[in-house]
């Protein structure tokens, strides 16, 4: 049989104004479109608001819509993102889970605005609210805020100098466990997938460690492609993913036009030997 010329691109994590993402799902899907993307899988944090404006939006279109979200966990003392794709929305398991995250952060956001009270930058969290159109308060509301009132330059400054972790408005919430996360999605019949494996500053041998914990865990995939990432991560997360059995996944991580190093559409081609996590919905 012949192989079929027309690679399917993929993109399996993105994010709308139901976290924090610019555009709406609707305008969201639009783009994807427009970036050639056949396959999308929007994932925002702690939150599933956007999909159903998403997948009515991809059926006006050719593009094949899956559900997706993107989990705040805890793993060691180190925030984990797990990305759940092609779940059932409705599974309550989950969207329990999901309540309790979105719990924790309205009591973070709080806090933090009384640690940038503190360190002299007050108003934060009704400026970050007025950044957030969705249920959520994210860290990149904040940075918004904080740019928008002059206190640093760039989003990227907000991290380094204030909320990123271990800085004066870092606090640390509980989120949940990876094995926690993991059950949630698996609950509602989803994959669970360890979002940018590349980005925790984790050292190798702790970065094997997360992977075998989450495999352990009943964990499908990692993101063997995210966003711009060195192909010597690639490569080592291409090696993982045969070595314990698991999935690749690909994903922009889009969160808007003024992230313009981030856009969607363009992946690169998942490394030889490494079985795509879709392989699974068929
Ligand atoms: P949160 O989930 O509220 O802790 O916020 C984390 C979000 O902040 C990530 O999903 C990114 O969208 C954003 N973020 C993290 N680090 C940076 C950074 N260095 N520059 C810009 N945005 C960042
Ligand atoms: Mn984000
Ligand atoms: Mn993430
Ligand atoms: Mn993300």
């Amino acid at each position: 049989m012949e192989p079929s010329n027309k690679y399917r691109q993929y993109d399996l994590h993105c994010h709308s104004t139901a976290s924090d993402g610019e555009l709406t799902p609707v305008e969201l899907v639009k783009h994807a479109v427009e970036c050639g993307v056949d396959v999308l899988a929007l994932t925002d944090h702690d939150v599933t608001d956007g999909l159903s404006a998403a997948a009515e939006e991809a059926r006006r279109h050719d593009l094949e819509f899956i559900s997706g979200v993107e989990i705040s966990a805890n793993w060691n003392g180190n925030l984990i993102h797990i990305v759940g794709l092609n779940f059932d929305v409705e599974n309550s398991q989950l969207q329990d889970g999901l309540a309790g995250l979105r719990e924790q952060r309205t009591e973070r956001a709080a806090e933090m605005a009384r640690l940038l009270t503190k360190a002299g930058m007050p108003g934060s969290l009704e400026g970050a609210q007025s950044f957030s159109s969705g249920q959520i308060l994210s860290r990149t509301h904040f940075a918004q805020f904080l740019l928008q009132a002059g206190h640093i330059k760039t989003m990227q400054e907000a991290f380094d100098r204030y909320i990123g972790a271990g800085k004066p408005a870092y606090v640390a919430a509980e989120w949940t466990s990876l094995k926690q996360a993991v059950d949630w999605i698996t609950a509602a019949g989803g994959q669970a997938v360890i979002a940018h494996p590349g980005r925790y500053k984790l050292s190798a041998t702790k970065l094997r460690q997360l992977i075998e914990a989450f495999k352990a865990a009943g964990g499908k995939g990692l993101e063997v492609i995210s966003g711009k990432q060195d192909i010597n991560m690639t490569r080592n997360l291409a090696d993982y993913i045969i070595r314990y059995q698991l999935f690749a996944s690909v994903g922009s991580d889009y969160h808007g036009p003024s992230q313009v190093w981030r856009n969607m559409g363009k992946m690169p081609t998942i490394p030889k030997g490494c079985q795509p996590i879709w392989n699974l919905w068929a």
